[in-house]
């Protein structure tokens, strides 16, 4: 997933704290590292580490930077692993001056592009993806620097949201598919690029548009300044249908499509009138929280808040004993006491990936009395991994690709269970099917002919 934030104040306010916020409202796309870049005097300086971004940054020393304009990026690891050499933003300082840059996405030709720069002396210093495109940067040195970048980016294929300094200018870039979200925001002369408009809000700041598929922003002292790679015509957009599904923010505007209602709209959609009406509704914490209410606004059945979830539980190290192993899935989740007992239970979530989870909510919730309990998931049968960016298992541990869907009810222990189609997803989302991304429910990747010769430097 990753998140990347970007600030430029023109009348050459510092930034850097708003980078902090920026990067703080962007958390949940990422947990591992996080990181700031930001030019002076020619050089590029960086702070980085790992863990949250109040753990790995720090706030007041920030503040005291006198900086107009800076990058940030928060990572979950998908290319290149989990070491720290891998933290963003990278930077280097090469024939044509100082650059850094901060990647969300996952570039499907990296190996290709790698060998091809190796065997041209390239020395590679991280295994990210991202160091590529710096790469093909540096193997221009008579090039100027925007000019390297945008015949860098035309090399690439896969999914990239970039924000790029170099000395004077803060430049922002998105694939010519659109896969991975990029927005652009103001607040008086400092203009914001961000993974999420929800960052946005945060520092009072307006959403101004989305970065389009295929455009490159050059914002500087003139203002902003629009280019469009001349590959961006050649392909259909394929904004990634899992953002509305899980992945973003709920506050979160993408591509002009709220990602709240796009949740609220796939619950609504999982009404096919097979359910008694006085079953309970209940989403699983937080995941399923929103397409429950959609369910349960719909049908006007009752909905509780029937799970509750330790929200510490991903920061706190508890040894594995044999005690904490009995109480399993239950240090987690615990349903609320009473709601279920002899009443039907609806239990909705926003995806199905290996049914771990599922399978465990569904015994919790029959071990707490419920007669019958229906599994919803609002959204396709996961059956194929990712290669833009998000981390998911290959296809042998997708439960939904191992199993037909009565098989799958049977080994999650559910009385039923189902999901929703591509076309409910795009109907919910509000954006034409051929517009998203689905390779992941639907198996349909970048076609071979978006992948011609692409290493001429
Ligand atoms: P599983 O137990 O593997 O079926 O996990 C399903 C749960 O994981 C759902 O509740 C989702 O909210 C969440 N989820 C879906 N995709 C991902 C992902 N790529 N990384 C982490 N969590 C995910
Ligand atoms: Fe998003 Fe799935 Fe496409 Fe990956 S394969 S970009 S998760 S829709």
């Amino acid at each position: 997933m990753c998140g990347i934030f970007g600030a430029y104040s023109q009348s050459g306010k510092p930034v850097l704290e708003d980078v902090y916020l920026g990067l703080y409202a962007l958390q949940h796309r990422g947990q591992l590292s996080a990181g700031i870049a930001w030019i002076n005097n020619g050089s590029v300086s960086i702070k980085n580490g790992t863990g949250l971004v109040h753990e790995a940054l720090n706030q007041n020393e920030l503040a005291t930077i006198d900086t107009n304009a800076a990058i940030g990026h928060v990572r979950y690891a998908t290319a290149g692993g989990t070491s720290s050499e891998n933290c963003q933003p990278l930077s280097a300082n090469y024939a044509q001056g100082p650059v850094a840059i901060a990647h969300n996405g996952n570039l499907t030709n990296f190996h290709g592009l790698a060998s091809y720069l190796e065997n041209r002396g390239a020395i590679f210093h991280t295994s990210a993806d991202t160091e590529t495109i710096l790469q093909l940067m540096a193997h221009q040195p008579n090039t100027v620097q925007l000019e390297a970048l945008e015949n860098a980016l035309v090399k690439l294929r896969g999914a990239y949201s970039l924000v790029v300094l170099i000395e004077g200018s803060l430049i922002a870039a998105r694939d010519p598919w659109g896969f991975r979200p990029l927005v652009i925001g103001q607040k008086d002369d400092t203009i914001y690029i961000s993974s999420e408009s929800c960052a946005l809000d945060l520092l009072g700041a307006k959403l101004i548009r989305d970065v389009a598929p295929g455009e490159v922003l050059i914002i500087d002292k003139r203002g902003i300044i629009s280019q469009t790679l001349p590959s961006a015509e050649a392909h259909r957009k394929r904004h990634c249908s899992f953002e509305y599904v899980y992945f973003a923010r709920p506050d979160s505007v993408i591509d002009g499509h709220s990602v709240y209602n796009a949740r609220k709209n796939l619950g609504a959609l999982l009404d096919k009138g097979d359910i008694p009406q006085d079953a309970i509704v209940a989403g699983m914490p937080d995941s399923g929280t929103l397409a429950a209410l959609g369910l349960a606004q719909k049908t006007k059945m009752p909905i509780e808040s029937g799970v509750v979830r330790n929200r510490y539980i991903g920061r706190t190290f508890i040894q594995p004993t044999q005690r904490v192993r009995d109480a399993g899935v239950k240090i987690k989740l615990n349903p609320q006491p009473g709601i279920f007992q002899d009443k039907e239970a609806v239990i909705v979530d926003d995806s199905l990936v290996r049914g771990t989870t599922a399978g465990r909510i569904v015994s919790m919730i029959r071990e707490s009395g419920a007669k019958k309990v229906h599994m919803r998931i609002a959204s396709p049968p996961v059956c194929f991994p990712c290669y833009y960016g998000i981390d998911t298992p290959t296809s042998d541990e997708l439960a939904a690709a191992q199993m037909d869907r009565q098989t799958l009810c049977k080994s999650i222990g559910a009385d039923s269970l189902t999901y929703l189609t591509c076309d409910e997803l795009a109907e919910a989302i509000g954006l034409p099917r051929e517009e998203l991304c689905m390779a992941c429910f639907d198996g349909s990747y970048l076609e071979n002919e978006e992948y011609e010769n692409l290493l001429e430097v």
